[in-house]
């Protein structure tokens, strides 16, 4: 069964409770790190209905209303197709607007449009790490297409989890560092000579080590290899 945890469980106003010690909780810790170090959270969130791959499984509309429910959560947006001009444009207008500091975007798979989100928030002046993403195709409408109430409870629950999250977020800053272009490859077997090659190809200066008197490894050492046969130098 999706899980017993109901997202309604977080209180619509956090407030801090102390422990039996008289000391606050580790969850009130953590979220009173987040509110002083990070100031008022503003999350945004956007709801893609991915044309019928999401919308045709999960009632949309339902799940951003519950979105706009959440505690922190300052205005959900349903989109057509977020990852298109017009739906990142909606994105960005909002930030502007609402001075969002955390955007949730309820589309497809992080590994699809994950960088594609991140310059989107950067462009409208957010730092691109301070976005999460919730998976209501592949982990959601894909997967429950014959069930529309499970499917839309269940994204209303991976809606709660990234906002959850966002919550936590913290600004990140890529390290640019000089490398030097030069690369040493050990062992001179075709796994080796195909790495010296490929490093070669990619403008690296390579240099290859060898135990032997002679690279090949192994395979210089046969007389014909499978299927063609052909000798193996
Ligand atoms: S963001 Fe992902 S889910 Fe939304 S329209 Fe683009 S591909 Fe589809």
């Amino acid at each position: 069964m999706w899980p017993n945890w109901s997202p309604t469980r977080w209180p619509s106003k956090p407030k801090l409770t102390e422990t039996s010690h008289g000391r606050l909780s580790k969850e009130d810790r953590h979220l009173m790190v987040a509110k002083t170090t990070n100031g008022e959270l503003r999350i945004g969130v956007f709801v893609c209905d991915c044309g019928l791959n999401i919308a045709g499984a999960v009632d949309c509309a339902a799940v951003a209303e519950y979105a706009e429910t959440l505690a922190d959560v300052i205005c959900a947006v349903r989109n057509k197709y977020t990852c298109a001009d017009p739906g990142q444009n909606e994105i960005k207008n909002a930030i502007r607007q609402h001075r969002l500091n955390r955007v949730v975007v309820a589309s497809c798979t992080p590994r699809q449009h994950e960088p594609t989100f991140r310059q989107c928030v950067r462009e409208a002046g957010l730092n691109p790490y301070l976005m999460e993403m919730a998976n209501l195709r592949e982990h959601c409408s894909w997967v429950h297409s014959g069930d529309w109430d499970g499917a839309t409870q269940k994204a209303k629950d991976l809606i709660a989890s990234a906002v959850a999250r966002a919550r936590f977020l913290q600004p990140q800053e890529e390290l640019t560092v000089p490398v030097t272009k030069r690369a040493l490859v050990i062992g001179g077997g075709v796994a080796g000579i195909e790495a010296a090659i490929e490093l070669g190809d990619a403008g690296h200066q390579v240099v290859l080590v060898e135990k032997e008197a002679s690279i090949g490894g192994i395979m210089a050492q046969l007389d014909k290899t499978y299927p063609t046969m052909d000798c193996s130098i």
